[in-house]
Protein backbone atom coordinates (compact mmCIF):
# COMPACT_ATOMS: atom_id res chain seq x y z
CA UNK A 1 0.00 0.00 0.00
CA UNK A 2 1.30 3.22 -1.01
CA UNK A 3 2.26 5.49 1.98
CA UNK A 4 2.78 9.23 1.41
CA UNK A 5 2.70 10.37 4.47
CA UNK A 6 4.95 12.29 7.24
CA UNK A 7 7.97 10.40 7.56
CA UNK A 8 7.95 8.27 11.07
CA UNK A 9 9.57 9.60 14.22
CA UNK A 10 12.89 8.43 15.21
CA UNK A 11 11.79 7.77 18.54
CA UNK A 12 7.85 7.84 19.36
CA UNK A 13 6.60 8.19 22.36
CA UNK A 14 5.54 4.74 23.35
CA UNK A 15 8.35 4.39 26.15
CA UNK A 16 8.63 7.52 26.86
CA UNK A 17 8.30 8.24 30.58
CA UNK A 18 5.45 9.10 32.14
CA UNK A 19 4.74 11.66 34.78
CA UNK A 20 2.14 10.39 36.71
CA UNK A 21 0.03 12.47 38.91
CA UNK A 22 -2.42 11.41 41.47
CA UNK A 23 -4.70 14.83 43.41
CA UNK A 24 -7.75 16.77 42.62
CA UNK A 25 -8.94 16.28 39.06
CA UNK A 26 -11.44 18.45 37.35
CA UNK A 27 -13.38 16.64 34.95
CA UNK A 28 -16.98 15.85 34.08
CA UNK A 29 -18.98 12.30 35.54
CA UNK A 30 -19.56 9.47 33.20
CA UNK A 31 -23.08 10.03 32.96
CA UNK A 32 -22.63 12.98 30.56
CA UNK A 33 -21.99 9.91 27.82
CA UNK A 34 -25.87 9.71 27.81
CA UNK A 35 -26.27 12.79 25.83
CA UNK A 36 -24.57 11.30 23.12
CA UNK A 37 -25.47 7.39 23.35
CA UNK A 38 -29.74 8.21 23.64
CA UNK A 39 -28.56 9.60 20.42
CA UNK A 40 -27.21 6.67 18.87
CA UNK A 41 -28.93 3.62 20.44
CA UNK A 42 -32.49 4.47 18.73
CA UNK A 43 -34.42 2.10 20.96
CA UNK A 44 -33.02 2.56 24.53
CA UNK A 45 -33.75 4.33 28.00
CA UNK A 46 -31.14 5.55 30.24
CA UNK A 47 -32.58 5.31 33.47
CA UNK A 48 -29.74 7.14 36.35
CA UNK A 49 -30.67 5.78 39.44
CA UNK A 50 -28.85 9.82 41.43
CA UNK A 51 -29.52 12.02 43.02
CA UNK A 52 -30.92 15.62 42.01
CA UNK A 53 -27.58 16.73 41.14
CA UNK A 54 -27.44 14.08 38.63
CA UNK A 55 -30.87 15.28 37.49
CA UNK A 56 -29.33 18.94 37.06
CA UNK A 57 -25.83 17.69 35.24
CA UNK A 58 -28.10 15.67 32.78
CA UNK A 59 -30.51 18.46 32.01
CA UNK A 60 -28.13 21.06 31.76
CA UNK A 61 -25.61 19.18 29.63
CA UNK A 62 -28.31 17.77 27.84
CA UNK A 63 -30.82 21.19 27.44
CA UNK A 64 -29.04 23.16 25.18
CA UNK A 65 -28.42 20.18 22.88
CA UNK A 66 -32.07 18.05 22.07
CA UNK A 67 -35.15 19.68 21.84
CA UNK A 68 -37.26 16.34 21.39
CA UNK A 69 -38.48 14.25 24.06
CA UNK A 70 -35.35 12.68 25.77
CA UNK A 71 -34.41 9.07 26.28
CA UNK A 72 -32.82 9.66 29.53
CA UNK A 73 -34.24 10.28 32.89
CA UNK A 74 -33.62 10.21 36.55
CA UNK A 75 -34.95 7.90 39.16
CA UNK A 76 -34.28 9.93 42.12
CA UNK A 77 -33.04 8.82 45.40
CA UNK A 78 -34.51 10.79 48.11
CA UNK A 79 -33.19 11.28 51.89
CA UNK A 80 -35.20 8.17 52.90
CA UNK A 81 -33.56 5.88 50.54
CA UNK A 82 -30.42 7.47 51.08
CA UNK A 83 -30.57 7.10 54.93
CA UNK A 84 -31.27 3.38 54.26
CA UNK A 85 -35.08 4.01 55.71
CA UNK A 86 -36.86 3.06 52.38
CA UNK A 87 -36.62 0.16 50.19
CA UNK A 88 -34.24 1.74 47.11
CA UNK A 89 -34.51 -1.66 44.90
CA UNK A 90 -38.61 -1.67 45.29
CA UNK A 91 -39.04 1.59 44.42
CA UNK A 92 -36.58 1.24 41.46
CA UNK A 93 -38.68 -1.33 40.23
CA UNK A 94 -42.17 0.56 40.36
CA UNK A 95 -40.28 3.38 38.25
CA UNK A 96 -39.56 0.63 35.83
CA UNK A 97 -42.55 -0.65 35.43
CA UNK A 98 -44.16 3.12 34.86
CA UNK A 99 -41.72 3.93 32.30
CA UNK A 100 -42.09 0.75 30.57
CA UNK A 101 -45.72 1.04 30.57
CA UNK A 102 -45.78 4.04 29.24
CA UNK A 103 -42.88 4.18 26.50
CA UNK A 104 -43.98 0.79 24.30
CA UNK A 105 -40.77 2.30 22.12
CA UNK A 106 -38.04 1.21 24.46
CA UNK A 107 -36.50 -2.10 24.01
CA UNK A 108 -33.10 -1.62 26.23
CA UNK A 109 -33.32 -0.01 29.56
CA UNK A 110 -30.06 0.57 30.89
CA UNK A 111 -29.84 1.49 35.03
CA UNK A 112 -27.31 3.87 35.26
CA UNK A 113 -25.19 4.12 38.52
CA UNK A 114 -24.16 7.16 40.30
CA UNK A 115 -22.16 8.33 43.15
CA UNK A 116 -25.14 8.29 45.88
CA UNK A 117 -26.16 4.50 44.36
CA UNK A 118 -22.86 3.68 45.12
CA UNK A 119 -22.73 5.12 48.00
CA UNK A 120 -25.76 3.30 49.68
CA UNK A 121 -24.86 0.25 47.58
CA UNK A 122 -27.59 -0.07 45.29
CA UNK A 123 -27.24 -3.88 43.79
CA UNK A 124 -28.03 -2.66 40.03
CA UNK A 125 -26.69 -5.63 38.40
CA UNK A 126 -29.37 -7.76 40.53
CA UNK A 127 -32.15 -5.30 39.53
CA UNK A 128 -30.86 -5.28 35.96
CA UNK A 129 -31.04 -9.40 36.17
CA UNK A 130 -34.41 -9.23 37.73
CA UNK A 131 -36.27 -6.36 35.54
CA UNK A 132 -34.56 -8.67 32.15
CA UNK A 133 -35.84 -11.76 33.07
CA UNK A 134 -39.70 -10.25 33.79
CA UNK A 135 -39.55 -7.72 30.45
CA UNK A 136 -37.91 -9.85 28.09
CA UNK A 137 -38.24 -10.67 25.00
CA UNK A 138 -39.47 -6.78 24.39
CA UNK A 139 -37.34 -5.27 26.78
CA UNK A 140 -33.22 -6.34 27.80
CA UNK A 141 -32.32 -4.23 30.98
CA UNK A 142 -28.56 -3.74 31.61
CA UNK A 143 -26.62 -1.94 33.57
CA UNK A 144 -23.31 0.34 34.32
CA UNK A 145 -21.78 2.79 36.51
CA UNK A 146 -21.53 6.35 35.50
CA UNK A 147 -20.69 7.53 38.91
CA UNK A 148 -17.84 10.84 38.86
CA UNK A 149 -15.90 9.07 41.99
CA UNK A 150 -12.14 8.48 40.20
CA UNK A 151 -13.50 8.44 36.36
CA UNK A 152 -13.63 10.61 33.58
CA UNK A 153 -16.81 11.42 31.44
CA UNK A 154 -15.98 8.91 28.40
CA UNK A 155 -15.86 6.57 31.16
CA UNK A 156 -19.78 6.23 30.35
CA UNK A 157 -19.67 5.10 27.27
CA UNK A 158 -16.73 2.73 28.20
CA UNK A 159 -19.10 1.00 30.90
CA UNK A 160 -21.84 1.13 28.84
CA UNK A 161 -20.67 -0.68 25.87
CA UNK A 162 -18.72 -3.51 27.92
CA UNK A 163 -21.94 -4.24 29.72
CA UNK A 164 -23.17 -5.08 26.19
CA UNK A 165 -20.84 -7.28 25.36
CA UNK A 166 -21.28 -10.27 27.80
CA UNK A 167 -25.03 -10.33 26.00
CA UNK A 168 -24.62 -10.48 23.06
CA UNK A 169 -24.95 -13.96 20.85
CA UNK A 170 -22.35 -16.13 20.03
CA UNK A 171 -21.57 -16.01 16.59
CA UNK A 172 -18.36 -17.92 14.14
CA UNK A 173 -19.16 -15.92 11.21
CA UNK A 174 -15.72 -14.06 9.79
CA UNK A 175 -16.78 -10.24 10.61
CA UNK A 176 -15.57 -7.26 11.68
CA UNK A 177 -16.61 -5.53 14.61
CA UNK A 178 -16.23 -1.32 14.86
CA UNK A 179 -16.65 -0.39 18.34
CA UNK A 180 -17.49 3.09 19.45
CA UNK A 181 -20.47 5.75 18.92
CA UNK A 182 -20.47 7.90 15.44
CA UNK A 183 -22.60 10.17 14.53
CA UNK A 184 -24.81 8.22 12.29
CA UNK A 185 -23.47 10.30 9.17
CA UNK A 186 -19.82 9.49 10.11
CA UNK A 187 -20.61 5.88 10.61
CA UNK A 188 -22.31 5.86 7.17
CA UNK A 189 -19.06 7.24 5.24
CA UNK A 190 -16.92 4.66 7.26
CA UNK A 191 -19.15 1.69 6.05
CA UNK A 192 -19.04 2.93 2.48
CA UNK A 193 -15.32 3.11 2.69
CA UNK A 194 -14.92 -0.30 3.90
CA UNK A 195 -17.50 -1.66 1.46
CA UNK A 196 -15.76 -0.40 -1.42
CA UNK A 197 -13.11 -2.07 -0.21
CA UNK A 198 -15.41 -5.77 -0.07
CA UNK A 199 -15.46 -5.66 3.53
CA UNK A 200 -19.05 -6.21 3.76
CA UNK A 201 -20.01 -8.26 6.72
CA UNK A 202 -19.26 -5.53 9.13
CA UNK A 203 -21.33 -4.75 12.34
CA UNK A 204 -21.37 -1.92 14.72
CA UNK A 205 -21.39 -1.68 18.15
CA UNK A 206 -23.79 -0.31 19.67
CA UNK A 207 -26.47 -0.88 17.07
CA UNK A 208 -28.72 1.85 16.04
CA UNK A 209 -31.47 -0.50 17.52
CA UNK A 210 -31.57 -3.41 19.67
CA UNK A 211 -32.58 -6.28 16.69
CA UNK A 212 -30.03 -5.80 14.37
CA UNK A 213 -28.15 -8.78 14.34
CA UNK A 214 -24.85 -7.54 16.25
CA UNK A 215 -22.69 -11.48 17.87
CA UNK A 216 -19.50 -11.87 18.70
CA UNK A 217 -17.16 -14.76 18.50
CA UNK A 218 -13.56 -16.41 17.88
CA UNK A 219 -13.63 -14.97 14.15
CA UNK A 220 -14.52 -11.83 15.19
CA UNK A 221 -11.92 -8.83 14.61
CA UNK A 222 -12.65 -5.64 16.01
CA UNK A 223 -11.32 -2.23 15.43
CA UNK A 224 -11.81 0.75 18.36
CA UNK A 225 -13.08 4.11 16.71
CA UNK A 226 -13.02 6.09 20.23
CA UNK A 227 -9.76 5.68 22.40
CA UNK A 228 -11.40 5.58 25.47
CA UNK A 229 -12.49 2.38 25.52
CA UNK A 230 -10.61 -0.19 27.40
CA UNK A 231 -12.57 -1.67 29.11
CA UNK A 232 -14.92 -2.73 26.41
CA UNK A 233 -11.61 -3.84 24.71
CA UNK A 234 -11.25 -6.44 27.40
CA UNK A 235 -14.73 -7.46 27.09
CA UNK A 236 -15.07 -8.43 23.69
CA UNK A 237 -10.83 -10.42 24.43
CA UNK A 238 -13.17 -12.36 26.89
CA UNK A 239 -15.66 -13.46 24.21
CA UNK A 240 -12.79 -14.72 21.38
CA UNK A 241 -12.68 -11.32 19.39
CA UNK A 242 -9.74 -10.01 18.25
CA UNK A 243 -8.48 -6.42 18.39
CA UNK A 244 -6.73 -4.72 15.39
CA UNK A 245 -4.77 -2.42 16.99
CA UNK A 246 -4.35 1.05 14.86
CA UNK A 247 -4.13 4.99 15.14
CA UNK A 248 -7.19 6.32 15.58
CA UNK A 249 -8.76 7.33 12.83
CA UNK A 250 -8.35 11.34 13.60
CA UNK A 251 -6.94 13.68 10.28
CA UNK A 252 -5.51 11.94 7.02
CA UNK A 253 -3.26 10.08 8.16
CA UNK A 254 -4.92 8.30 11.38
CA UNK A 255 -7.87 7.70 9.08
CA UNK A 256 -5.47 5.61 6.53
CA UNK A 257 -3.65 3.70 8.83
CA UNK A 258 -7.04 3.01 10.50
CA UNK A 259 -8.49 1.33 7.40
CA UNK A 260 -5.19 -0.02 6.35
CA UNK A 261 -5.30 -2.04 9.61
CA UNK A 262 -8.36 -3.19 8.89
CA UNK A 263 -7.70 -3.96 4.65
CA UNK A 264 -3.92 -5.90 6.33
CA UNK A 265 -6.36 -7.80 8.70
CA UNK A 266 -8.85 -8.98 5.61
CA UNK A 267 -6.34 -9.60 2.89
CA UNK A 268 -7.76 -6.45 1.13
CA UNK A 269 -5.95 -6.20 -2.59
CA UNK A 270 -2.93 -3.06 -2.05
CA UNK A 271 -4.17 -2.07 -5.60
CA UNK A 272 -8.27 -1.47 -4.06
CA UNK A 273 -6.74 0.11 -1.21
CA UNK A 274 -5.37 2.67 -2.90
CA UNK A 275 -8.11 3.09 -5.23
CA UNK A 276 -10.69 3.91 -2.70
CA UNK A 277 -8.46 6.16 -0.65
CA UNK A 278 -7.24 8.07 -2.89
CA UNK A 279 -9.80 10.77 -3.40
CA UNK A 280 -10.73 11.25 0.07
CA UNK A 281 -7.14 11.16 1.48
CA UNK A 282 -6.28 14.19 -1.10
CA UNK A 283 -9.40 16.00 -0.02
CA UNK A 284 -8.73 15.41 3.48
CA UNK A 285 -5.33 16.93 3.05
CA UNK A 286 -6.44 19.22 1.09
CA UNK A 287 -9.35 20.50 3.91
CA UNK A 288 -6.07 20.05 6.86
CA UNK A 289 -3.44 22.61 4.78
CA UNK A 290 -6.47 25.27 4.54
CA UNK A 291 -7.91 24.84 8.40
CA UNK A 292 -4.41 24.62 9.88
CA UNK A 293 -3.04 27.39 8.88
CA UNK A 294 -3.20 29.40 11.57
CA UNK A 295 -1.96 26.42 13.44
CA UNK A 296 1.09 25.70 11.61
CA UNK A 297 4.37 26.39 14.15
CA UNK A 298 1.96 27.15 17.14
CA UNK A 299 2.29 25.14 20.69
CA UNK A 300 -0.53 23.44 22.14
CA UNK A 301 -0.56 21.95 25.62
CA UNK A 302 -3.19 19.17 26.65
CA UNK A 303 -5.52 18.98 30.24
CA UNK A 304 -6.81 15.36 30.85
CA UNK A 305 -10.11 15.16 29.85
CA UNK A 306 -11.58 13.50 27.00
CA UNK A 307 -8.96 10.22 26.59
CA UNK A 308 -8.52 11.85 22.87
CA UNK A 309 -5.67 13.74 23.60
CA UNK A 310 -2.88 11.49 22.61
CA UNK A 311 -4.60 10.75 19.43
CA UNK A 312 -5.45 14.49 18.61
CA UNK A 313 -1.45 15.47 19.53
CA UNK A 314 -0.68 13.07 17.16
CA UNK A 315 -2.87 15.02 14.33
CA UNK A 316 -2.02 18.11 15.55
CA UNK A 317 1.96 17.83 15.87
CA UNK A 318 2.08 15.39 12.23
CA UNK A 319 -0.52 17.37 10.25
CA UNK A 320 -1.23 20.56 11.20
CA UNK A 321 2.81 21.52 12.25
CA UNK A 322 2.02 22.37 15.81
CA UNK A 323 4.56 21.45 18.38
CA UNK A 324 3.55 19.56 21.54
CA UNK A 325 4.21 20.71 25.28
CA UNK A 326 2.37 18.97 27.71
CA UNK A 327 0.01 15.55 26.45
CA UNK A 328 -1.96 14.87 29.44
CA UNK A 329 -4.39 11.83 29.33
CA UNK A 330 -6.30 10.84 32.33
CA UNK A 331 -5.30 6.79 31.47
CA UNK A 332 -2.44 5.93 29.37
CA UNK A 333 -3.39 2.47 27.55
CA UNK A 334 -0.77 1.18 25.60
CA UNK A 335 -2.69 -1.75 24.28
CA UNK A 336 -5.35 1.14 23.19
CA UNK A 337 -3.13 4.26 21.97
CA UNK A 338 0.25 2.13 21.96
CA UNK A 339 0.28 2.94 17.67
CA UNK A 340 -0.64 6.58 18.08
CA UNK A 341 2.24 6.57 20.56
CA UNK A 342 4.58 5.60 17.88
CA UNK A 343 3.67 8.35 15.68
CA UNK A 344 4.12 10.73 18.15
CA UNK A 345 7.60 12.45 18.06
CA UNK A 346 9.48 12.45 21.11
CA UNK A 347 9.62 15.46 23.64
CA UNK A 348 5.85 16.63 24.68
CA UNK A 349 5.84 15.74 28.87
CA UNK A 350 3.13 12.70 28.52
CA UNK A 351 1.21 12.75 31.95
CA UNK A 352 -1.37 10.73 33.38
CA UNK A 353 -3.62 11.36 35.68
CA UNK A 354 -4.18 14.77 37.11
CA UNK A 355 -2.85 17.10 40.24
CA UNK A 356 -4.62 20.50 38.33
CA UNK A 357 -2.60 22.72 40.32
CA UNK A 358 0.59 21.72 39.84
CA UNK A 359 -0.81 21.12 35.83
CA UNK A 360 -1.68 24.53 36.36
CA UNK A 361 1.54 26.12 37.09
CA UNK A 362 3.10 23.94 34.59
CA UNK A 363 0.81 25.20 32.08
CA UNK A 364 1.07 29.05 32.73
CA UNK A 365 5.25 28.57 32.66
CA UNK A 366 4.84 27.17 29.17
CA UNK A 367 2.58 29.53 28.00
CA UNK A 368 1.43 27.78 25.36
CA UNK A 369 -0.71 29.17 22.24
CA UNK A 370 -3.51 27.15 22.54
CA UNK A 371 -4.58 25.05 25.58
CA UNK A 372 -6.94 22.47 25.44
CA UNK A 373 -9.07 21.72 28.93
CA UNK A 374 -12.47 20.92 30.86
CA UNK A 375 -15.31 23.48 31.08
CA UNK A 376 -13.93 24.92 34.36
CA UNK A 377 -10.50 25.51 33.68
CA UNK A 378 -11.21 27.32 30.47
CA UNK A 379 -12.31 30.77 31.45
CA UNK A 380 -10.06 31.67 34.35
CA UNK A 381 -7.00 30.47 31.44
CA UNK A 382 -9.00 32.70 28.84
CA UNK A 383 -8.74 35.52 31.89
CA UNK A 384 -5.24 34.98 32.23
CA UNK A 385 -4.90 35.87 28.99
CA UNK A 386 -4.35 32.27 27.19
CA UNK A 387 -6.18 30.63 24.26
CA UNK A 388 -8.39 27.53 24.94
CA UNK A 389 -10.35 24.97 23.55
CA UNK A 390 -12.93 22.94 25.30
CA UNK A 391 -12.41 18.97 25.57
CA UNK A 392 -15.67 18.55 25.45
CA UNK A 393 -16.55 19.76 22.42
CA UNK A 394 -14.20 17.04 20.68
CA UNK A 395 -16.82 14.54 21.80
CA UNK A 396 -20.01 16.33 20.67
CA UNK A 397 -18.78 16.98 17.22
CA UNK A 398 -18.24 14.99 14.55
CA UNK A 399 -14.38 14.56 14.10
CA UNK A 400 -13.69 11.16 12.51
CA UNK A 401 -12.32 10.15 9.39
CA UNK A 402 -11.42 11.63 5.96
CA UNK A 403 -14.61 14.23 5.38
CA UNK A 404 -14.48 15.56 8.63
CA UNK A 405 -10.63 15.71 9.23
CA UNK A 406 -10.65 19.97 8.45
CA UNK A 407 -13.39 20.31 10.57
CA UNK A 408 -11.29 18.79 13.33
CA UNK A 409 -7.97 21.39 12.31
CA UNK A 410 -10.62 24.26 12.38
CA UNK A 411 -11.97 23.54 16.02
CA UNK A 412 -8.48 23.86 16.91
CA UNK A 413 -7.61 26.99 14.73
CA UNK A 414 -10.84 29.07 16.00
CA UNK A 415 -9.99 29.59 19.34
CA UNK A 416 -6.89 31.33 17.96
CA UNK A 417 -8.73 33.42 15.07
CA UNK A 418 -11.21 34.61 17.88
CA UNK A 419 -8.09 35.92 20.23
CA UNK A 420 -6.20 37.20 17.03
CA UNK A 421 -9.04 39.23 16.08
CA UNK A 422 -10.02 40.73 19.69
CA UNK A 423 -6.57 41.44 19.53
CA UNK A 424 -6.78 43.37 16.55
CA UNK A 425 -9.88 45.49 17.81
CA UNK A 426 -8.51 46.16 20.86
CA UNK A 427 -5.56 47.33 19.21
FE1 LIG B 1 -22.35 14.28 40.54
FE2 LIG B 1 -21.75 11.72 40.96
FE3 LIG B 1 -24.19 12.36 40.05
FE4 LIG B 1 -22.04 12.61 38.47
S1 LIG B 1 -22.86 10.70 39.31
S2 LIG B 1 -23.68 14.12 38.73
S3 LIG B 1 -20.46 13.24 39.93
S4 LIG B 1 -23.33 12.92 42.05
Amino acid sequence: MTDDSTPLPATGCRDAPVLKQRGQHEVFCGLTGIIWLHRKMQDAFFLVVGSRTCAHLLQSAAGVMIFAEPRFGTAILEETDLAGLADAQAELEREVARLLERRKDIRQLFLVGSCPSEVIKLDLARAAEKLSLQYAPHVRVLNYSGSGIETTFTEGEDACLASMVPVLPETDERQLLVVGALPDVVEDQMLDLLSKMSIDNVKVLPARRADSTLAVGPNTSFILTQPFLGGTLAALGKRGARHIPAPFPFGEEGTTAWLRAVAMEFGVDITLFDTVTHAPRARAKKAISQASEKLDGKSVFFFPDSQLEIPLARFLTRECGMTAIEVGAPYIHKGVVGPDLDLLEEGPTLSEGQDVEMQLDRCRAAQPDLTVCGLGLANPLEAEGLATKWAIELVFTPVHFYEQAGDLAGLFSRPLNRRAKLRLEAA
